[in-house]
């Protein structure tokens, strides 16, 4: 393929005010609870997200008026949000939870894997082969350091039959997951 593709990454917070959970404690001195009503808590919506090509600032808040559209009905109480919206990063790699996406453009399983490593190394991390040896340990003691969410154990990498079915280990294939959730939203994951 050549060349790295560098993609907007906007990391999107959304700020709120919303009852507490009853069977919680809080602590009293805590930026959650400070100064709020007797059962109020500061909350916050934090979402990373890419996209395809530059984006306007109407779509970005559009964008995160939907998020927010269909997180508040399972928040209790929940206050007029306020957004706040940053470009974070221009790569070709986006974060999820406990995995990576890029766009799917056509790439080979190889070509994917190896843009991949190469972002890692970009981002400064080290990739740990094998398994139990403790790399992961160096990275994380470095703060400034990208957090890698594990696909620093390359061991880790995978990908998944279905997500429909979840994330169990009889449904891991190798990497990168083409799995049909992949293919319909024209990306290509990487699990670790
Ligand atoms: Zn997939």
């Amino acid at each position: 393929m050549g060349g790295i593709n560098k993609y907007p990454i906007y990391e999107i917070l959304i700020k709120f005010v919303r009852d507490r959970n009853p069977d919680r404690n809080y602590e009293k001195d805590s930026w959650s609870i400070k100064g709020l009503r007797k059962n109020r808590l500061r909350d916050v919506l934090h979402k990373r997200t890419m996209f395809r090509s530059d984006v306007s600032d109407d779509e970005l808040n559009d964008f995160a008026q939907l998020i927010w559209k269909n997180s508040r009905k399972q928040l209790p109480n929940p206050s007029k949000p306020k957004f706040e919206i940053q470009l974070v990063d221009r790569e070709e790699w986006c974060l999820g939870w406990f995995f990576h996406w890029t766009f799917d453009v056509g790439q080979s399983d190889s070509e994917v894997l190896e843009s991949f490593e190469n972002f890692l190394h970009r981002k400064g991390v080290g990739l740990n082969y094998s398994y139990g040896y403790p790399a992961y340990e160096y990275s994380s003691r470095n703060k400034d350091s990208y957090c890698a969410m594990g696909a620093e154990d390359r061991w880790r990498w995978h990908g998944i039959k279905d997500t429909k079915f979840g994330n169990d280990s009889e449904n891991k294939t190798p990497p990168p997951c083409r799995c049909p959730v992949c293919k319909e939203q024209g990306v290509i994951r990487i699990f670790h």
